[in-house]
């Protein structure tokens, strides 16, 4: 603490004046929580530097905190990234990485059947700034290259799809986004980067939702985008604190919480996710089973070179339609019924009558979605106990 030359007597000038401890000899094992909005400095010019640098000293917290800075290292390591950008949601991040590459008028070209929300952005760009959108299958290089026009900007790709973990062909894609000069933008929510790190294969941008996977215990809400190049790191840091995107720094120690675990608690529900897909491949009451685990899944060979693990989401097809999936996701008890994923729980939605609930039924059909589709987002409870509650539930379907 700086020592105040003449210093306070008054109980209400003591009160606000607390003092706030910086010479700590011992280093914090844990990251500390910098719980503050603003940073006071000696000098005036040191206020200046701090403020606009985003890779060094800290000045206001929506330009930097050291506790997000934590954060952001530790993704852009994990993402093989140069540098990333920790903001308030995911679908901050998605905008952040979109918005701070395009200009009115631009071309896009995305991954068919993408994540509800990212369509309903991508819809709002497109009539507020006459973005335009084709759309093409995620494994599809040749129809990628045939959507490309002068004023492409961008391809939108997901390592797994929702629900159905269609698989993206992130290596061939992003060479011809390249050859191009459209920049590649992977969501990775649904993989995780102990799964997939799609820096690695070509892509410039990577966007996750850390309320899912990297958060992984259901209780905040998060995004981060990791930057393969400093120049676009660069440009999207300062369209996020622009715009305030920025998270709180408890949100971001909260993440940090969750991301230490993240290798284990993807080991565990890669594996359970694996072996329930198998099952419920074999149950009667079951038409089809969506995860790349199986061979029977249109990308099981790509999935086997590009995702270290098949992941925990899964998605199956109930014979009985719309109806057997409202009775199997009502009669589960510990598996529970809640529109989101990524948590240490197991959780279960039905698509048609949740996230995709816009669709037209042709819509639906398109993005592989039955009326009968069930989703299931696999934790890392014991896979017996998970067994039995499913295996109770389909029980009580009508075929
Ligand atoms: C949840 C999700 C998002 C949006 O993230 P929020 O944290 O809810 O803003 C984006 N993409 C995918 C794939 C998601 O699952």
């Amino acid at each position: 603490m700086t020592q105040n030359p003449v210093p306070p007597t008054a109980l209400s000038t003591r009160a606000v004046h607390v003092p706030v401890p910086t010479e700590v000899r011992g280093r914090p094992v844990s990251v500390p929580i910098y719980q503050t909005s603003v940073f006071a400095f000696d000098d005036a010019d040191a206020i200046t530097d701090a403020l606009n640098d985003p890779r060094g000293q800290y000045g206001y917290s929506r330009f930097g905190n050291p506790t997000v800075r934590s954060l952001e290292q530790a993704l852009a390591t994990l993402e093989g990234a140069d540098a990333a950008v920790a903001t308030s949601s995911g679908m901050a991040a998605i905008t952040t990485a979109l918005s701070a590459n395009l200009v009115a008028g631009d071309h896009l070209v995305v991954q068919a059947s993408i994540y509800g929300g990212t369509a309903g952005l991508l819809a709002d760009l497109t009539r507020r700034w006459n973005i335009r959108i084709t759309e093409v299958p995620g494994d599809d290089p040749d129809a990628l290259a045939a959507a490309i026009e002068p004023t492409t900007r961008l391809l939108y790709l997901e390592t797994i799809s929702n629900p159905v973990t269609a698989v993206a062909d992130i290596p061939g894609m992003a060479a011809v986004a390249r050859r191009h000069g459209v920049l590649t933008v992977v969501d990775n929510t649904f993989a995780s980067p102990m799964i997939c790190r799609p820096l690695h294969h070509g892509a410039d941008i990577v966007v996750h939702s850390t309320t899912k996977y990297i958060g992984g215990h259901s209780d905040l809400t998060g995004g981060v985008v990791a930057y393969a190049d400093p120049e676009l790191f660069t440009r999207g840091w300062a369209y996020a604190i622009g715009v305030g995107m920025t998270p709180d720094p408890h949100a971001a120690w909260l993440t940090l919480r969750g991301l230490q675990t993240l290798p284990l608690r993807i080991r565990e529900a890669s594996a359970n996710a694996t072996e329930l897909a198998a099952r419920l491949a074999a149950h009667p009451a079951v038409q089809a089973v969506h995860h790349p685990s199986l061979p029977g899944h249109p990308q099981h060979r790509l999935a086997a070179t590009l995702l270290d693990r098949p992941g925990a989401m899964l998605s199956f097809d109930l014979a009985g339609g719309a109806a057997a999936a409202k009775q199997f996701t009502s009669a589960v008890g510990l598996i529970q019924l809640a529109a989101s994923l990524g948590g240490v729980e197991t959780l279960t939605m039905h698509p048609a009558s949740s996230s995709h609930r816009a669709y037209t039924p042709d819509q639906l059909a398109a993005a592989g979605i039955s009326p009968g589709t069930v989703r299931l987002s696999t934790g890392v409870e014991d896979v017996e106990d998970l067994w039995s509650d499913i295996a109770q539930a389909l029980q009580k379907v009508d075929a």
